[in-house]
């Protein structure tokens, strides 16, 4: 099988199972667990940021700092497209009481500084006031694209200049930081938080983290603990995601595989296929996704439906060139 559902999909390496068989463990609600202490320090040293938490999904990490920078019934600008708002159960509403504005990003999915302007709503007797602005990067839904740390910089700014804090998801940071061949922490300069993880293209078994001042993490910390997130020996699983950093430049390759397979469908009958920033490929089929996909699994080859006509691929560190141009192959047959 060659399996292009998701980055999630990579199973741990040997160099990863042995971090978490030798991990110094302990118990981290007591914050003496060596092994996420040290996740910790060197996450928020790598982010630029004064401090990081660890948390078992991205989307605890999200919902995390959503409820962190919010009060109960405040509203929150969201990207129409953006995991947060859509893939996540309405946990905004559901954990932090949020109203949820949704701006569309076009089909790259940028908020612009001007969509900001337009989005807030400044609190008074009637009006419940804008909490908190969220960006995603890369976005998911949009195809991996890959904002650029200027076009961050200058959301994230109009959002202060109306006083409403900035959270970005970065499930897929590192790819971002990457595709634009930047440190990470250039990404990240002017948001308030940032969550990114360790499961997707990094290839850890579990884990993401939350990063931020050390006042908001510290009671990050809190919520996290609310929503059955304090972990006992968590080393076990922090050890490996820590190594998973090792990873950050291999990205590249994937970037690399997902260019070629894009190209390559692109030019079959039946599909069109945008050039990707990063590492999802994004398909749209002239026949149903759901019959296409199915003819895929036939030939050993796994995407993901995203819509009647759109399917997903994503490229990860379980496949390489080969996997990418035997998938290139079966597909072409079904063309
Ligand atoms: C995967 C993903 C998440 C959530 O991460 P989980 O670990 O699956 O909960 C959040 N945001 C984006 C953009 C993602 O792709």
């Amino acid at each position: 099988m060659i399996d292009l559902r998701s980055d999630t999909v990579t199973r741990p390496s040997d160099a990863m199972r042995e971090r978490a068989r030798d991990a110094e463990v302990g118990d981290d609600v007591y914050g003496e667990d060596p092994s996420v202490n040290e996740l910790e320090a060197r996450v928020a040293d790598r982010l630029g940021c004064e401090a990081a938490l660890y948390v078992p999904t991205g989307t605890m990490g999200n919902q995390i700092a959503a409820r962190t920078h919010t009060e109960r019934g405040q509203e929150v600008l969201v990207e129409r497209e953006s995991h947060i708002y859509r893939w996540e159960l309405g946990g905004l509403a559901q954990h932090a009481a949020l109203q949820t504005r949704t701006i569309d990003g076009g089909v790259r999915g940028v908020i612009t500084p001007e969509a900001v302007r337009e989005g807030y709503v400044k609190s008074d007797a009637h009006r419940p006031g804008t909490g908190l602005l969220t960006l995603e990067n890369t976005h998911n839904a949009r195809g991996g694209t890959a904002l650029a740390p200027n076009t961050i910089d200058r959301t994230a700014k109009a959002a202060h200049e109306l006083d409403v804090p900035v959270h970005l998801d970065g499930a897929r940071l590192a790819n971002a930081a990457v595709a634009h061949d930047v440190p990470i922490a250039r990404m990240v300069e002017h948001v308030d938080s940032v969550m990114m993880c360790f499961s997707k293209g990094l290839g850890a078994p579990v884990g993401s983290a939350l990063a931020g001042t050390a006042e908001f993490i510290e009671r990050a910390r809190r919520i996290r603990k609310l929503l059955g997130g304090g972990m006992r020996q968590a080393g076990v699983i922090a050890a490996p995601a820590l190594h998973s950093l090792q990873n950050i430049e291999r990205l590249s390759v994937d970037h690399e595989n997902a260019r070629l397979l894009a190209r390559s469908l692109d030019e079959l009958r039946g599909f069109s296929v945008r050039d990707p920033e990063t590492n999802i490929v994004l398909i749209e089929t002239d026949d149903p996704a759901e019959e296409f996909l199915d003819q895929c699994a036939e030939k050993g080859v796994l995407g993901g439906q995203f819509d009647e006509h759109l399917v997903r691929f994503c490229t990860h560190r379980d496949v390489d060139r080969n996997d990418i141009e035997a998938a290139i192959d079966r597909i072409t047959e079904i063309a």
